[in-house]
């Protein structure tokens, strides 16, 4: 199969991109289509029914197209090829396929399956193959959760839950830390008590004592610590506050706000967030 360098929808006349009519309405229709309601693979599947030049390889290679052609904003914009559709209904079909889409089709779950921990023994949780959905359980042998089965939307259903709930009030997320803290150790506490030994020796030995105060001062600096997470509460404030109050944020934002996910053998679920807040979701019983 050769591959094809003109987007789908133009093609070239006298060096110059124009627009391939019968193609042209075919990605008018995908668009108009998946807005008005019609899922990805509807429209991939009536396409390749159809048996159309381009959508005719596979129906998993119809999806793709499909869903390539959806994602190109060539096809509003008038830079390299002729606009075929409003700038409008693009943005329509991307928000939709940016809140609905990626979360389906690939699965929250999936994509912060390496934050996703046992809570019963810290150990990563898995999922199993054997099922069509993902089901997640502890790779722990004799671990309570080694048996579970977790599924995608019990998981999605808990951790959206935790988030629309943040989303709502961001205030959940506060914590309640002290900004800096200084921890001496022995070493600073020996050298403090030598120079106050020598304060006592008569006569005074000036020179050696400023440089004991000196040095310990820079020793004390060290043992200094600067806490981050006010800084990463406000963080992840700034990345929810783009979010509508129906809105999820999206996938790429959800990964950058959570530190890890746990579950138990009960699909109790908890979300940490990255300033170490943890909220957890739990079953109705
Ligand atoms: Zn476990």
């Amino acid at each position: 199969m050769k591959t094809r360098k003109i987007p789908y929808g133009y093609m070239m006349r006298g060096g110059r991109y124009i627009i391939n009519d019968e193609e042209g309405e075919i990605v008018k229709d995908i668009f108009t289509s998946f807005t008005g309601g019609k899922t990805v693979t509807e429209i991939s599947n009536e396409l390749y029914s159809k048996k159309l030049p381009y959508f005719d390889v596979s129906k998993t290679k119809a999806r793709e197209k499909v869903y390539m052609i959806l994602g190109h904003d060539y096809y509003c914009t008038q830079d390299k090829y002729p606009a075929l559709i409003s700038t409008d209904l693009f943005t329509a079909a991307k928000k939709l396929l940016d809140a609905s889409t990626k979360h389906v089709k690939r699965g929250i779950d999936s994509v912060i399956s390496n934050c996703f921990y046992c809570e019963l023994c810290g150990r990563p949780l898995i999922y199993s193959r054997l099922y069509t959905d993902r089901r997640w359980h502890c790779t722990t042998k004799d671990c309570p959760n080694h048996t579970s089965d977790i599924s995608s939307a019990v998981f999605a259903d808990a951790l959206y839950t935790i988030i629309r709930n943040v989303v709502a009030d961001p205030s959940l997320l506060d914590t309640q830390t002290v900004i800096s803290r200084y921890t001496p150790d022995m070493v600073v506490k020996r050298k403090e008590n030598d120079i106050l030994m020598r304060c006592h020796i008569k006569p005074l030995d000036y020179d050696r004592i400023r440089k004991g105060i000196f040095e310990l001062a820079s020793e004390k600096y060290d043992l200094c610590s600067y806490d981050r997470t006010n800084a990463r509460t406000s963080e992840i404030k700034r990345i929810l506050s783009a979010t509508g109050p129906d809105e999820l944020p999206g996938i790429n934002d959800i990964r950058k706000i959570l530190r890890k996910v746990t579950a138990d053998h009960l699909a109790n679920i908890k979300a940490e967030f990255i300033n170490g807040k943890v909220i957890e979701f739990r079953k109705e019983q």
